[in-house]
C-alpha cells in the first residue's frame, strides 16, 4: 500500500506517520520524487481501510494498493528513474552506458589491451570475468583471484570502473576493488547471495536467469534493495526458448516492461543473448531503440583464441564500429552517450 503525501506535508508529521506504522509492525519505504513524496507500507495491509487513513490523516493526499509483490523496486513507490553513479559513469536516467570487455580475463596483457581500446571507443565500464560459471567442470574456470588483480591493473591504467561476476558470498572480500558486482544468470535466485550483496555499498548488476520470468527478476532485485542496497542494475541477457539457432532468445519486451514497472536501470547483454558475433550489433541497436539504459558487450583482442565465448565476442575494430553507430543513434534517442 502506498500513500502519496500532500506537497506541503511537514517533515515532523511525515516522521510521525511513518513511526506510527512501524510501531504497528509494518516496514516502510519513504520516497521523495520530483512529482510527489510517498510512503509505502510493507506487511499485511489487507485489513487497512485506505479511505479511513486518507480521511483522518491531514498529510495524505491519496493512497493505493500495490498489487505487485515487489515494492521497493516498483515504479509506483518510486516514480523517478534511479541513476547509479560509478566513477565517471552514470547508468540510468538519460544516459546510455556501455560496459565492454572480454568474457574472461586471461592475462594482464590481454585485459589491458582490451581496456585501452574499448575506452577509446567510448565504453565507460570494463567488464571481465575472473570467476566463470561454466557448464563443464573441465572448461576454463577463470583466472579467479589473479584475474581480479589483472582487472585492478587495467583499472589503474585506464581509470575505467570494473564489473565482474561474483559466484558466492565467500568471495565478497575479494571484490573490494570491483566497482560493480555482477550476479550472473545462474545465480539470479541464489537468495543468500542476493541478501549478502544487499549489504554492500556498491552497485550490483543483476542478470536475468536463463529460465526466469520478468517478475522473478524483479523479486530478486527486491531481495537486494530490501536488504539495504538500492543500487541495482537489471540486465536482460536472453532466455531459454525452443529456438536452437541462437544461444538464447533476447526478450526485448522485457526491457520495455521492466522500464515501466520499475525505476531501476535496465541494460541488455546482446552477446549472451545471441551467442553469435554478427547478431551483436543489430541487437545492441534494438536494445537502444526499445529504451535500454545501456549494454554489456563481450569484446576481445583475439576472439578466435578467446578462452571463453569467442564466437559471440566482437573484435576491437568491430566494437569500435558498433560504438560509432550507437553514438549516432543516441542523438535521435536523446540519450547521453
Ligand atoms: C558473463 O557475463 O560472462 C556471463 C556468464 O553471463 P550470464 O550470467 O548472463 O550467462
Ligand atoms: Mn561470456
Amino acid at each position: 500500500m502506498v500513500f502519496i503525501l500532500k506537497p506541503n506535508a511537514a517533515k515532523e508529521k511525515i516522521d510521525k506517520f511513518i513511526a506510527d506504522w512501524e510501531q504497528k509492525g509494518f516496514s516502510t519505504i519513504y520516497s521523495v520524487g520530483t512529482e510527489h513524496t510517498a510512503v509505502c507500507l510493507i506487511g499485511n495491509t489487507a485489513e487497512i481501510d485506505l479511505d479511513h487513513v486518507v480521511n483522518t490523516t491531514d498529510i495524505v493526499d491519496y493512497g493505493k494498493r500495490i498489487t505487485e509483490q515487489y515494492k521497493a523496486v516498483n515504479r509506483t513507490v518510486h516514480e523517478d528513474n534511479t541513476i547509479i553513479n560509478v566513477g565517471c559513469a552514470s547508468i540510468g536516467g538519460g544516459f546510455f552506458t556501455v560496459m565492454a570487455g572480454p568474457c574472461s580475463v586471461e592475462s594482464r596483457e590481454q585485459i589491458t589491451e582490451i581496456a585501452h581500446s574499448v575506452k577509446k571507443s567510448g565504453a565507460k565500464i570494463l567488464r571481465g570475468g575472473a570467476f566463470k560459471p561454466r557448464t563443464s567442470p573441465y572448461a576454463f574456470q577463470g583466472k579467479q583471484a589473479e584475474g581480479l588483480d589483472m582487472l585492478r591493473i587495467a583499472k589503474q591504467e585506464t581509470e575505467l570502473p570494473l564489473v565482474s561476476e561474483i559466484m558466492n558470498q565467500t568471495q565478497i572480500e575479494l571484490f573490494e576493488d570491483i566497482d560493480i558486482v555482477q550476479i550472473g544468470a545462474r545465480n539470479m535466485q541464489n537468495f543468500d547471495l542476493l541478501k549478502e550483496v544487499g549489504k554492500l555499498k556498491k552497485p550490483v548488476l543483476l542478470k536475468r536467469g536463463l529460465a526466469n520470468t520478468i517478475e522473478e527478476l524483479l523479486m530478486s532485485a527486491e531481495y537486494i534493495v530490501s536488504s539495504g542496497n538500492d543500487q541495482v542494475i537489471l540486465c536482460e541477457r536472453g532466455i531459454r526458448t525452443f529456438e536452437t539457432m541462437t544461444r538464447n532468445t533476447l526478450d526485448l519486451a522485457a526491457v520495455a516492461l521492466l522500464k515501466q514497472k520499475s525505476h531501476l536501470p535496465v541494460i541488455v547483454d546482446p552477446s549472451h543473448a545471441s551467442g553469435i558475433r554478427s547478431l551483436v550489433p543489430p541487437l545492441a541497436k534494438a536494445a537502444m531503440a526499445v529504451g535500454a539504459d545501456g549494454l554489456i558487450i563481450e569484446a576481445h583482442n583475439n576472439p578466435a583464441k578467446a578462452l571463453c565465448d569467442g564466437a559471440q565476442s566482437l573484435d576491437l575494430e568491430q566494437f569500435h564500429s558498433l560504438m560509432e553507430e550507437l553514438r549516432k543513434r543516441a542523438v535521435i534517442e536523446s540519450k547521453i552517450f
